[in-house]
């Protein structure tokens, strides 16, 4: 029986895997059955978009940029698109409103913190970014919300947090994702 591009390219995918993994002839299986003309898990996308906020002012867009790619099912991307964008072809376009929970989250109040003036040997203003450096290492931006005379407001929350998202969406390709790319958990 031929094989047509799609049924080669999961095989191959399953071959590459089997040497590492000794996966079983049920995986195989079940790999042979997988489509990767279509967006599921373990393929590599790439989506032309635009992102507005409900006043449809663009807050990120692929235009002039080239197009995001990106692994689906490794959380690459925010929940609720990754959800949409499941089971579509190379072509297809949508647009959709994902919720703040779906998104970024809602503003959690708990992540305003006020701050003393001394702290900054620096000028600050609002709407500026400053990074506050964690316990653990890791480095967190604010936004800078308002500066008092003794103190400053910042903000730790996503930029994006407590918006609607509104993505306009193209797929431009779609292809299996390769051993590595699956073992780090992003495209290449
Ligand atoms: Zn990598």
């Amino acid at each position: 029986m031929p094989l047509d591009a799609g049924d080669n390219r999961a095989e191959f995918l399953y071959s590459v895997r089997h040497r590492s993994t000794g996966w079983t002839v049920d995986e195989k299986e079940r790999l042979q059955m997988s489509d990767t003309t279509k967006v599921g898990k373990d393929t590599v996308v790439s989506i032309d978009y635009t992102l507005t906020d409900d006043d449809g002012e663009v807050l990120d867009t692929s235009k002039g940029e080239g197009p995001l790619t990106y692994l689906h099912g490794h959380d690459q991307i925010i929940p609720g698109l990754e959800k949409e964008l499941d089971g579509k072809a190379v072509g297809d376009t949508l647009k959709v409103r994902i919720a703040a929970e779906d998104a970024y989250g809602e503003h959690d109040p708990e992540r305003m913190v006020e701050v003393s003036r001394e702290n900054f040997d620096f000028d600050v203003s609002p709407g500026d970014y400053v990074q506050a450096q964690h316990q653990d290492g890791s480095v967190i931006p604010f936004l800078v919300v308002s500066v008092e005379e003794d103190k400053v407001v910042l903000d730790g929350n996503h930029p994006l947090a407590g918006k609607a998202l509104n993505f306009d969406v193209e797929i431009v390709e779609i292809r299996p994702a390769t051993e590595e790319e699956l073992e780090h958990g992003h495209a290449h």
